[in-house]
């Protein structure tokens, strides 16, 4: 539901536009063309003497002569925005103006001139049908040469020639627009979009190659993200100020932009056209334009239709920029949201290593990978010595830093392939890939004198931790990481039955 308030709306200064159409009425505007083709140079003189006065929207006629079919033809071509010709029908030959009327609308292709006949016989009218077809204004008897309603006739065929040129123009202009409009529509970023409304507006109506179209957010938007102007398109001289704000380009023509902003309408001024539009929910627009003569009124209608087109479309435009980025922003929670979860369930909480579960899943992977292809891989499982006294001794949370000191010094010393997980309690499990029996047993050792000479800053006074270690290599009949665990586990109570603090590698037997 749109209120009136709501709709886009394209303004223009109409109270300017007359009261400067009224100015403009004082400069001459051109006569209209009146052609006569005849080969009576009496008719000429006296068509004049009866015409003379004519004056239709404010404009005087101009006649330009041709005494004869051939010279006419010359004329037509010379003037194709011609109002009216009066044409006699027999001058060269008996039917020499009815070749004319053919010439011109078939040979010449000019539908718009007015064609008003002329003779002196009568018997030489033509049928009704040829009238129709050359869609001639009217026939006259010569006899009616001086009489007013020659007037008459010339000034109907004068409206009837402006309301032609009226009509054809505005199917142009609408065509055009719809053309511009169809364009575009595919344009998807606003940028993009308003710097096509500027080109297209240039294009169709003419204006010089300097332009600029600057944009703010409508002051009472909540939100607003331009809460100054800024350029958004720009041409010719305008074209390298994009992407700055109007207060700091300096140009001599801001004020003209800020009055259309603050006024919320265009105006037309010393050879500067501006127009103001808005667009539901977005910007205000201001565009200057480059444009020696002033817009004529059926000009502001098109681009009135133009503008109301553009803010629709820059709505729609604005709407999908802002789904687009909500879509983006929600991907980007969610895929957040998604890596913490994987965190989570990967991971041991107390001591950052990988969980038992996530081991088992890599471990089982690398334990595939190496008997497909043949290489080494070895696990060293270990046991924390006398856990249970540290806890006793020096309290839970001295237990669980004792834990997380561990983790680091091991991860300190590991390679990024190998498999680092909290297996149990106070059980750790590290998985090598590429690695043999021997490898496995010397990182084993080095993992045992690195605890025992780790500190704990939080529990002062700790004696030295120690852990027993178990190493085992995969067999052939390892069809499970955990067939391994298994030997190494066996390994690691024989440490612990040595006497603890030591490295034991399974030997079969
Ligand atoms: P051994 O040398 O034979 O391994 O003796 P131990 O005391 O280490 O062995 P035991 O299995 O009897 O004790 C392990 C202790 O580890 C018992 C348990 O309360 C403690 N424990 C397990 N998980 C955690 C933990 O997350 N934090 C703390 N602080 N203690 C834990
Ligand atoms: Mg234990
Ligand atoms: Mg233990």
């Amino acid at each position: 539901m749109s209120t009136q308030d709501d709709d886009e709306i394209y303004c223009f200064d109409d109270d300017a536009a007359e009261s400067s159409q009224g100015a403009k009425s004082q400069v001459a505007l051109p006569p209209w063309k009146v052609l006569m083709i005849d080969d009576s140079p009496e008719v000429h003189q006296v068509t004049r003497m009866v015409l003379k006065t004519v004056r239709f929207m404010d404009r005087g006629v101009d006649f330009i002569s041709a005494f004869s079919a051939a010279e006419g033809k010359q004329l037509i071509k010379d003037h194709p925005d011609a109002a009216v010709v009066f044409l006699d029908v027999v001058m060269e030959t008996d039917h020499a103006g009815l070749d004319m009327v053919k010439y011109i609308r078939e040979q010449v292709g000019n539908k718009l001139i007015r064609i008003i006949l002329r003779t002196g016989q009568p018997g030489q009218a033509p049928e009704a049908e040829v009238i129709q077809r050359y869609d001639i204004n009217d026939y006259k008897d010569k006899a009616e040469l001086s009489d007013d309603r020659l007037h008459t006739t010339l000034i109907v065929a004068l409206r009837s020639f402006n309301d032609l040129v009226t009509i054809e123009e505005s199917r142009r202009g609408l065509e055009q627009i719809l053309a511009s409009s169809t364009e575009l529509m595919q344009v998807h970023s606003t940028e993009m979009f308003l710097s096509g409304v500027l080109k297209q507006l240039q294009a169709m109506f003419n204006f010089g190659q300097d332009a600029i179209l600057c944009a703010r957010s409508k002051p009472e938007s909540e939100r607003p993200i331009l809460p100054e102007p800024k350029v958004l398109a720009g041409s010719g001289h305008y074209e390298p100020l994009i992407g700055n704000g109007l207060e700091e380009t300096g140009l001599t023509c801001k004020d003209e932009v800020l009055k259309a902003f603050e006024s919320g309408k265009g105006s037309f001024s010393e050879g500067n056209y501006s127009i103001y539009f808005y667009s539901r929910d977005v910007f205000e627009i201001v565009i200057l334009l480059d444009s020696p003569h002033e817009p004529t009124a059926f000009d502001n209608t098109l681009i009135n239709v133009f503008c109301n087109t553009a803010a629709v479309n820059l709505s729609n435009i604005h709407l999908l920029e802002t789904l687009e980025k909500k879509i983006e922003e929600r991907t980007d929670e969610l895929s957040k949201a998604n890596q913490e979860l994987q965190i989570m369930a990967t991971t041991d909480m107390l001591t950052d290593a990988y969980n038992r579960r996530h081991m088992l899943d890599l471990g089982n992977k690398q334990l595939h990978i190496a008997r497909r292809y043949k290489r080494p891989l070895t696990l060293v499982i270990f046991d924390v010595d006398r856990f249970k006294s540290i806890n006793d001794t020096w309290g839970h949370a001295a237990g669980d830093a004792v834990l997380v000191g561990i983790s680091k010094a091991c991860k300190a010393l590991l390679r990024t392939a190998d498999i680092f997980a909290r297996y149990g309690g106070e059980e750790f499990v590290v998985v090598c890939p590429e690695t043999g029996l021997p490898g496995g047993v010397l990182l084993a050792e080095r993992l045992r004198s690195a605890v025992e000479h780790m500190t704990i800053p939080e529990v002062a006074g700790l004696p030295p931790i120690t852990i027993s270690l178990g190493v085992a290599d995969i067999v052939d009949s390892d069809s499970d990481i955990t067939n391994t665990i298994h030997r190494a586990d066996k390994a690691l109570y024989q440490a612990k039955e040595q006497g603890r603090n030591a490295v034991v590698a399974y030997h079969p037997g």
